[in-house]
């Protein structure tokens, strides 16, 4: 068996590097000693080295799953520059390069072999391997696996018959994003017995985090593209339509941007990923199915248009930017809308209770974040069971917001909800309470309630921001998903009869119109 020392040096020698990084050594002793692995490192730690080495150290094959072909055709092409025999087979390979693959595999040349886990699933190519005999199996992109993930492949499923059928060879599954539920998941689909966890800090420094309500969403995000003019940058957006319509307005103000959706022509969508991976400038609005495998290392910006649909998701997407360690910026805009829609979207789909109820802890972890007082890092972090100080650099942190007690403001906006029936919106409601007679509040009768003009010391969004933490609080709830009313939950009416109170954040909502300069 190699130790580490060998293996240090072979590192060195094949790959040109002087040492590990902090969550390779750990994975790489581990896999050399023959234990399974669960290794959960960021994008751009430097997984792949985690099977490579040990593949060219130890001899044998060592067959590694991936969801993507281009991403097999990157890296068959940089193990052949640094002398490692690789290839790969999926649904890209004509009969020839196939046979030529097995042949080389038969021969025991081959240390790599990249495979689709559709093609693993299959079990013709399951039994040839097992024939040709593996020595380890290796499972990027493993939160694939998790039926809870974001990311649920059904074909991951199977990897665990396949191990099987292989001899229950050594298993080595890696992630750049699982929380403490998709690690568990992840272990007992793969794995017989409790695998060897390696962690490794989910802190990108150099990533700038920042969220900002929705004010002015096209303004918001044209700061941020227009800051980085000459650079690339992706912006998310919740649906196709919007990735089209952000990118034409991105296009009228002078910017080179291109769409990018699952519901184009695999043509439009290779060409327009091109553009992106070999030109400068280029932003990609897109939806949430661009960016796996794209490695392009100088993304200097990732902008969500619409909150996430969970932290993970949103970890995994801003990580697409600054892979090359210098700084970049990202910035998530949220609005009630997106909680809502999000919310629906759970209660919408087809699951069991027990899915459900865990999707809607995560979305209530990304409500949380957006709505946090204290460092976003932090935060983030705790949620990958990561235990750190603040920050000092993100949006919190560099300090505008404090948290206040509101409780009366908070009371002002239940009394408003609970006299109009449970069943306005925050728009309403704001007006209301600013005493603003509107067509609506006249045709309800509502300005003569007692609440009616109760809050004009506070701007309609002013207003807004508290409805909205109010029901990130869980101090409000959705009265019907259709028209956006809010109704009191049982906290809600502990908070209303005093017998709660509610602190809240008061400072001004950062704003396109705030000047970058004077932050606080
Ligand atoms: P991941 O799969 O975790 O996103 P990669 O395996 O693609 O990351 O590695 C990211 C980059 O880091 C690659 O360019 C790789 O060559 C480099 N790298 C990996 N390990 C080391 C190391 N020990 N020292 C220096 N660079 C490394
Ligand atoms: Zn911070």
């Amino acid at each position: 068996m190699a130790g580490m020392k060998h293996a240090r040096a072979a590192l060195k020698a094949v790959f040109g590097y002087d040492d590990f990084r902090s969550g390779q050594a750990e994975v790489i002793e581990a896999v050399l000693k023959g234990e399974d692995v669960l290794a959960v490192m960021p994008t751009g730690s430097g997984k792949s080295i985690c099977y490579q080495l040990p593949a060219q150290l130890d001899g044998g094959l060592t067959v590694v799953v991936s969801p993507l072909i281009a991403l097999m055709r990157d890296q068959v092409q940089q193990m052949a520059a640094v002398g490692i025999e690789a290839a790969s087979l999926n649904s890209s390979n004509s009969e020839d390069e196939g046979r030529t693959v097995f042949r080389r595999m038969m021969n025991g040349e081959l240390r790599l072999l990249f495979v689709s886990p559709e093609r693993l699933a299959g079990t013709s190519l399951a039994e040839r391997l097992a024939e040709a005999g593996v020595r380890r199996l290796a499972i990027d992109e493993a939160h694939c696996v998790s039926q809870w993930g974001h990311d649920f492949r059904p074909e991951y499923r199977q990897l665990a018959r396949v191990r099987a059928l292989l001899g229950g060879v050594q298993t080595i599954a890696l992630t750049a994003t699982a929380d403490a539920t998709t690690r568990a998941d992840i272990a007992s689909a793969l794995f017989p017995k409790p695998p060897h966890v390696v962690v490794q800090s989910f802190d990108r420094p150099n990533l700038g985090l920042r969220f900002e309500a929705k004010d002015r969403p096209s303004d918001q995000i044209e700061e941020v593209v227009a800051r980085h003019s000459r650079s690339s940058g992706i912006v998310y957006a919740s649906s196709r339509a919007r990735t089209e319509t952000l990118a034409a307005a991105l296009t009228r103000k002078g910017h080179r941007a291109l769409a990018y959706h699952a519901g184009m022509s695999a043509e439009e969508r290779a060409r327009n990923q091109d553009v992106f991976l070999q030109e400068d400038g280029v932003v990609m609005a897109a939806t949430v199915a661009f960016g796996m495998g794209i490695n392009k290392p100088d993304v200097r910006f990732v902008v969500h248009a619409d909150m996430p649909a969970g932290i993970e998701a949103y970890y995994q997407e801003i990580g697409r930017a600054g892979r090359d360690g210098l700084p970049a910026e990202t910035l998530t805009l949220y609005g009630l809308d997106d909680m809502a829609l999000r919310r629906r979207q759970i209660d919408e789909r087809d699951a069991g209770e027990e899915r459900r109820r865990i999707e809607h802890r995560r979305l209530s972890a990304m409500i949380d974040l957006c709505e946090v007082a204290t460092c976003r890092r932090q935060s983030l972090l705790a949620y990958f069971g990561e235990e750190s100080g603040p920050c000092g650099r993100c949006d919190l942190c560099s300090g505008h917001a404090v948290l206040e007690d509101a409780t009366v403001a908070a009371q002002k906006v239940l009394s408003a909800v609970a006299r109009t029936g449970q069943r306005f919106g925050a728009g309403h409601l704001a007006d209301l309470l600013r005493g603003e007679a509107t067509d609506t509040i006249k045709r309800h009768g509502h300005d003569a309630l007692k609440t009616f003009g109760a809050g004009k010391d506070m701007t309609r969004r002013a207003w807004m921001t508290v409805v909205r933490q109010l029901y990130a609080a869980g101090v409000l709830t959705e009265a019907d998903a259709e028209h956006g009313g809010f109704a009191l939950t049982e906290r809600g009416g502990e908070v209303l009869r005093g017998r709660e109170t509610l602190k809240l954040r008061v400072a001004p909502e950062p704003t396109a119109r705030r000047p970058r300069s004077g932050r606080g």
